[in-house]
């Protein structure tokens, strides 16, 4: 039995393992690579395995990089099935035909601009990958092939996340194989706290935070509280807050809810101005079973409280553009999360030059980005080619992240009985990583490798 690494490995995007015996073939993940440097390259080149010969896929959640790749598998002539819990396919839906749509869209810019560009897969080709998904359930032992069988557990990183358990019989011996997916931060709004697994022949952990710690949610809590409550009742100006449209926006909103109850912040509009957050926040909804016990409670508390806080969700475009006259007292939750594009440059524009106004930051913000520009300092910024000066308030709260620290890391492998025969660190950058695999040998002395991509290993 042989496990490969081509992607996520000694960096954080484009996850992607394959696992193979002489029966069966199979993938975990198939992700786009994101950010700066050469992820537009490694996103084009062909698949370092026979696309074909692959049985089926197990697929741990809906963000890109662990999904982004699909419609590209399935339009090489991938015809399996892609499994999944039925909370990441609807997001799945969400997911991959925005991330065609842009591609169209960046594509036929491009034409226009007279350069030669194809979009890496379009729209049709997203909707084909979304008919090869096979629902299933937390908890429930599936056979996605002869010899293999897998259970999907909580990871409590998204809505649908999962910890993989994979059994795999090569005709000589079984083998328990678990990939832990990204797993959640325990405590995370909304979602449980990631499932216990106590055992493994070989394990893939992920190692994003694998050398940091997270400030605690109650100081996090406190210190968006503070900054809402000064620019809304204080300074009479707006706040305006860059979200990821799943999973960021959906904490958020049940944040907001959770302190105006408390009565930690002052009456105050919020808008949640992005179609793919809609769509993702009622999914959200749709998929309450899986939620936290605070989650539901709040719903409930919302239901029976109609209209305080005021939430509305814009979906039209006028509406949108309608939101920059607002004065003051509105709390604006738009996409895209690093500012790069989508609505919320325009609620940007409208309030970076505001000193009664205030912008949160709530996640990770690349290098490049114009969210990185804002956080960094600038004191002016380019959007839709102006020069917009940066007068508001800038406020970045870095307790919301949907992966877990060092110690909760640390914390979620205390629980295995015995050592797994190898572990591999995998999604982290290759220092953290590297650092993380230290701190595991020393902690538990289990015997650890860091894979580089298109390594593989006999298992
Ligand atoms: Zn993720």
């Amino acid at each position: 039995m042989r496990i490969s690494f081509f992607g996520a490995a000694q960096e954080v995007t484009g996850s992607c393992y394959l696992v193979e015996t002489s029966s069966v073939r199979f993938a975990v993940d198939c992700g786009l690579f994101q950010g700066a440097g050469d992820a537009v390259r490694k996103n084009r080149r062909p698949f370092d395995f026979d696309v074909s010969r692959l049985d089926f896929v197990l697929l741990t959640h809906a963000h890109l990089d662990h999904s982004g790749l699909l419609p590209k598998l399935v339009a090489l002539g991938f015809k399996g099935p892609i499994f999944c819990t039925s909370a990441t396919a609807d997001l799945l839906v969400v997911m991959l035909k925005d991330a065609a749509y842009i591609q169209e869209r960046e594509a036929e810019w491009r034409k226009h601009a007279g350069k030669r560009h194809q979009p890496l897969y379009t729209v049709k080709q997203a909707e084909l990958a979304n008919k090869q998904v096979q629902r299933t359930e937390y908890d429930r032992k599936i056979s996605p092939h002869r010899g293999v069988q897998c259970i999907f557990r909580d990871a409590g990183h998204i809505l649908g996340s999962s910890i993989l358990e994979v059994w795999v019989d090569d005709g000589t011996r079984r083998r328990k194989l678990v990939f832990s997916g990204d797993i959640g931060q325990p405590g995370h709004p909304i979602v449980e706290d990631p499932a216990q697994v106590d055992s493994a022949d070989v394990l893939l952990i992920e190692s994003t935070y694998g050398n940091r710690l997270h400030k605690s949610m109650a100081d996090t809590v406190e210190e968006f509280a503070r900054a809402v409550t000064e620019t809304i009742a204080n300074n009479k100006g707006n706040v305006i807050v860059p979200a990821f449209a799943v999973g960021r926006t959906q904490d958020l909103l049940y944040l907001v809810v959770k302190l105006f109850r408390e009565k930690h912040i002052p009456e105050l509009d919020v808008y949640v101005d992005s179609p793919m957050a809609i769509a993702a926040t009622e999914i959200t909804l749709k998929h309450l079973k899986i939620a936290d016990d605070d989650a539901i409670e709040a719903m409930r508390w919302i239901q029976g409280n109609r209209g305080r806080p005021r939430i509305s969700f814009v979906d039209d475009h006028t509406e949108s553009i309608k939101l920059s006259e607002i004065a003051h007292g509105a709390l604006i939750i738009s996409a895209s999360g690093m500012c790069d594009a989508g609505r919320i440059k325009r609620h940007l524009r409208a309030n970076l030059p505001r000193r009664d106004s205030s912008v949160i930051f709530t996640g990770f913000q690349a290098a490049g980005t114009l969210g990185r520009r804002i956080v960094d300092g600038s004191k002016s910024v380019r959007i839709y080619g102006e020069d917009v000066p940066v007068e508001a308030r800038i406020f970045t709260i870095g307790g919301l992240s949907a992966h877990a620290d060092r110690a909760a890391l640390l914390d979620w492998l205390g629980h295995f009985h015995r050592p797994p025969e190898k572990t591999f660190v995998v999604h982290g950058e290759a220092t953290t990583a590297l650092d993380f695999a230290d701190t595991i040998r020393q902690r538990f002395g289990w015997d650890v490798e860091v894979p580089a991509r298109r390594d593989s290993y006999e298992i």
